[in-house]
C-alpha cells in the first residue's frame, strides 16, 4: 500500500486537507492527510481508516494506478463499508443489510466470474442507491448531477478514488435496479442475486415453502446465486 500520493502536492492543500480524528476505540486525536487511507493511534496503536478519505485526485492524476492500483480488495472493502456507516449513521438494520449483500456477492464472486473491484462497491453501496430513490422519487431524477439519482454513490466513489469507467459500470448496476429482470452482464447479475440473497434472510413466513420455491426458481440469474438460496432457504 502506498500511504502518501505521489501525484499530490500538499504544497496546495488547503487547510481541511490536514485534520484530527478521534480514535474510535481511546479517543485520542490521530492526524490524517486527505489521502492517508489509513493510520494507526499512537496511544491505542488501534488502526482505523480515515473517514473524510478523499482520493479524489486519482480519477485524472497520472500517478494514480501506483498510488490507488495498489487499494486491495480488502481494502476498498474496509473504505466503502465505513462510507456506508458514515452514510447511515448509526441504523444498525440498514448497515447490517448493506453488509449482508456485500458477502453474498463475496460468496458468488468464488464461482462466478465476475469483476471484483465492480462487483464488491456495487453491492455495499446499493442500498444507499434505493434509498436515495426511495427518500424522493421526484427530486432525484431532476437534481440529481448524474441524472440518475445516484449523487451520494457517485460522491464516495469518486473520494475512493475509483476511476470514472468503473464508477460508471457501477452506478449502471445499481440504477438500473427497477427493470432487474433484464440483463447481460455478469457484474449485474452477481450483485441481484446478491441483493435477493440479503432480501430473502428477512421475514416473509406469509409467502410459505411453496412460494419462496417459485421466487428462487425465477429470481436468481447466476447457477451459484440459485444454489446458494436453495441451500440456505429451501431445505
Ligand atoms: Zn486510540
Amino acid at each position: 500500500m502506498v500511504s502518501k500520493c505521489p501525484g499530490q502536492n500538499t504544497q496546495f492543500w488547503g487547510p481541511g486537507d490536514i485534520f484530527t480524528i478521534e480514535c474510535p476505540k481511546c479517543g485520542n486525536g490521530v492526524e490524517f492527510f486527505k489521502d492517508d487511507i489509513r493510520r494507526r493511534c499512537q496511544s491505542c496503536s488501534h488502526m482505523f481508516i480515515n473517514p473524510r478519505l478523499n482520493l479524489g485526485c486519482a480519477g485524472w492524476c497520472q500517478y494514480a494506478d501506483q498510488c490507488v492500483g495498489t487499494i486491495g480488495k480488502e481494502e476498498l472493502k474496509d473504505i466503502l463499508t465505513s462510507a456506508i456507516k458514515e452514510y447511515f449513521q448509526g441504523d444498525e438494520e440498514k448497515i447490517d443489510h448493506a453488509l449482508k449483500v456485500l458477502r453474498f456477492a463475496e460468496k458468488i464472486l468464488e464461482t462466478e466470474e465476475g469483476n471484483p473491484k465492480v462487483v464488491i462497491s456495487a453491492a455495499i453501496l446499493y442500498d444507499i442507491g434505493i434509498y436515495e430513490y426511495e427518500k424522493d422519487p421526484e427530486r432525484v431524477h431532476v437534481s440529481d448531477q448524474g441524472g440518475d439519482g445516484l449523487s451520494a454513490v457517485r460522491g464516495i466513489l469518486e473520494r475512493s478514488g475509483i476511476r470514472e469507467e468503473t464508477r460508471e459500470e457501477i452506478c449502471g448496476i445499481i440504477a438500473a435496479h427497477s427493470y432487474l429482470h433484464q440483463t447481460d452482464f455478469i457484474n449485474s447479475k452477481i450483485v441481484y442475486d446478491a441483493v435477493q440473497l440479503a432480501d430473502l434472510s428477512g421475514p416473509c413466513e406469509a409467502e410459505g415453502k411453496k412460494g419462496r420455491e417459485k421466487t428462487i426458481k425465477k429470481t436468481f440469474f447466476t447457477p451459484t446465486g440459485k444454489k446458494m438460496a436453495e441451500e440456505i432457504y429451501y431445505k
